[in-house]
């Protein structure tokens, strides 16, 4: 169903002397000028080699949302550090700059979320970039979810390709819709409305299921505990299906914190002026035990209030999927955060660059600049 689009790497060869848009997810934290976290330029840069050594003239296309800059000038700096890069700021100069470019050039386009075109899916726009090009490829997974201009309209405009790293995204997380048995799926982080249909949804594939975070305040809620002054969803949805299900594992113990200070507590013993801020110990080993025999691990969303120091828990359920051996498949740019302060995330066999495109295209198979490349 998901390969009826063109992959780049099948057609490389006929993009040699071709002005190419690539769309890429360059959107990294940048400070005075200077990228603090290059993750999502490196998982791009082969992309780019690919198309140098095919000889296509590149135009980079991304978006930068920061609150330092609202420049791709330091990710254009960075860029040049491996090869030269022309960073161009509106249309006329990207005209200019495509019609004197040679094969194996690289221009990067400014900042696409400067021009209202982008987000507002306008045609115009995208038919002003079109014109600049003769083919488009798509490369930027985690922008997928968005009706954006370069992410929906380009690839009607172009003959359109998918980029290496989206195919890989593909392919790794479509994994979850036939696994390999026992396949346990956790799930932690915040607003159950958001994650509902991905948990309603792994609550029919996986065999297990592990509900840590904000998320499990929800349930333990629903079943009558007394969790204080937890972070709960505001918006009410129907917990049921999921209280009922005997394959959802929810925790034990909890850390709770109050104006004493920081408790291991039972969940039977949380107090009414206490907050819920990370899973216990006993629930981190009762959950090694679950996942010891697992083939095939999905994890997306922190067990706990990791940003005020509560990430021993998310910490714990890392260490217990990495030795559990099972093929592992994680994403979320909270996740993401702690598993890499933690030195953990080359661990996993798979790790998204999607946060909101991951959840996305897990609940729904697809991703609208995914059906957008079906041509
Ligand atoms: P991801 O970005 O990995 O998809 P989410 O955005 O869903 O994850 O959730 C991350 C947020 O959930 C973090 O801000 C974290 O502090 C919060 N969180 C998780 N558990 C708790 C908790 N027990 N109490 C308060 N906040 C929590
Ligand atoms: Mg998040």
């Amino acid at each position: 169903m998901l390969n009826n689009f063109k992959k780049l790497s099948d057609h490389i060869g006929s993009l040699k002397g071709k002005k190419v848009l690539v769309r890429l997810d360059l959107n990294v934290p940048v400070i005075n000028n200077e990228v603090r976290d290059p993750f999502r330029i490196n998982q791009s840069l082969p992309t780019i080699s690919v198309l140098r050594e095919a000889g296509a003239r590149i135009i980079i296309l991304s978006h930068i949302e920061n609150a330092d800059t609202s420049s791709l000038s330091g990710v254009a700096k960075f860029i040049s550090g491996y090869y030269p890069v022309r960073l161009v700021e509106g249309m006329d100069e990207l005209r200019s700059a495509a019609h004197d470019m040679k094969d194996g050039d690289i221009v990067m386009f400014e900042n696409l979320r400067l021009f209202d075109g982008e987000k507002a899916n306008s045609s115009v726009f995208a038919t002003e970039l079109a014109a600049v090009a003769d083919a488009y490829v798509n490369d930027a997974f985690s922008v997928c979810h968005r009706e954006h201009a370069s992410v929906v309209l380009l690839p009607k405009l172009l003959p359109a390709y998918a980029g290496t790293l989206l195919c890989e995204e593909i392919e790794k997380l479509s994994c979850a819709f036939n696994p390999p048995h026992p396949f346990v799926f956790v799930l932690g982080g915040a607003k159950f409305d958001t994650k509902l249909p991905l948990m309603l949804k792994f609550l029919d594939l996986a065999d297990t299921v592990f509900v840590g975070g904000a998320l499990a305040n929800d349930l333990l809620k629903e079943k009558g505990y007394e969790v204080g002054s937890s972070l709960v969803s505001k918006s009410r949805v129907n917990l049921s299906p999921i209280i009922s299900s005997l394959k959802v594992i929810t925790p034990v113990d909890v850390v709770a914190t109050n104006s004493y200070g920081n408790d291991i507590r039972r969940i039977e013993s949380v107090d009414v002026a206490d907050r819920i801020v990370d899973i216990g110990p006993e629930t981190v080993a009762q959950f090694a035990n679950a996942i010891a025999g697992a083939k095939f691990v999905l994890w997306n969303g922190p067990m706990g209030d990791y940003e005020h120091g509560f990430s021993s828990g998310t910490e714990g359920i890392a260490q217990a999927i990495i030795e559990s051996g099972a093929y592992s498949v994680m994403g979320g740019a909270d996740s993401v955060a702690v598993v890499r302060n933690a030195g953990l995330l080359d661990k996993f066999t798979f790790v998204s660059t999607g946060g909101g495109a991951m959840l996305d295209f897990l609940a729904n198979g697809t991703l609208p600049g995914i059906e957008a490349l079906k041509q």
